[in-house]
């Protein structure tokens, strides 16, 4: 042990002068190599947990957003157009593989007919049709609702990967 490390404050006492802004403490703290490196450690986790705990975007994020749109106009709609159209297709396919879907049309029919009936029966209707529709086409559906989702969190990302690049978030 050093003379130096002896007279070093309580830490509780240097972190309270510390949040005051003056004190013998901090004054001792300034000459001395192991407790300004205890401030600087308590400075750099105090800035990292304030980053934690703030997970909102900053207040002016649309502004940010709406000055890189104006910014640079033409490669930034080309790709909004890209997302919003993989989006309408994969709205389009999925709708057309039930359209195309003879029983599941027609079952899907009947049982919103029945749900006008009662309760207990649009129930049933809807198992039932809901039924017909997995027995029929199973494999496609599943496949084109993995595809449609798939292809919508791609849309998704690419839009907003383009609109805060990791570089500025
Ligand atoms: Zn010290």
């Amino acid at each position: 042990m050093t003379p130096e490390s002896t007279q070093c404050p309580d830490l509780e006492a240097l972190f309270t002068e510390l949040e005051e802004g003056a004190g013998p403490c901090l004054e001792h703290a300034k000459g001395c190599p192991l407790c300004s490196a205890i401030l600087e450690e308590h400075r750099l986790l105090e800035k990292d947990l304030f980053r934690l705990t703030d997970p909102l975007p900053p207040p002016d994020l649309v502004h940010q957003v709406m000055a890189r749109v104006s910014a640079e106009p033409p490669p930034l709609r080309r790709e909004l157009w890209t997302g919003v159209t993989i989006l309408a297709v994969s709205l389009l396919v999925g709708l057309g593989v039930l359209l195309s879907n003879d029983a599941a049309l027609s079952s899907a029919g009947t049982g919103l007919a029945r749900s006008m009936v009662s309760s207990r029966a649009a129930f049933e209707a809807l198992r039932s049709g809901a039924n017909a529709l997995w027995n029929t086409a199973a494999a496609p559906v599943a496949v084109m609702l993995a595809l449609l989702l798939f292809s919508s969190l791609f849309g998704i990302k690419r839009l907003a990967g383009h609109s805060l690049p990791p570089s500025e978030a």
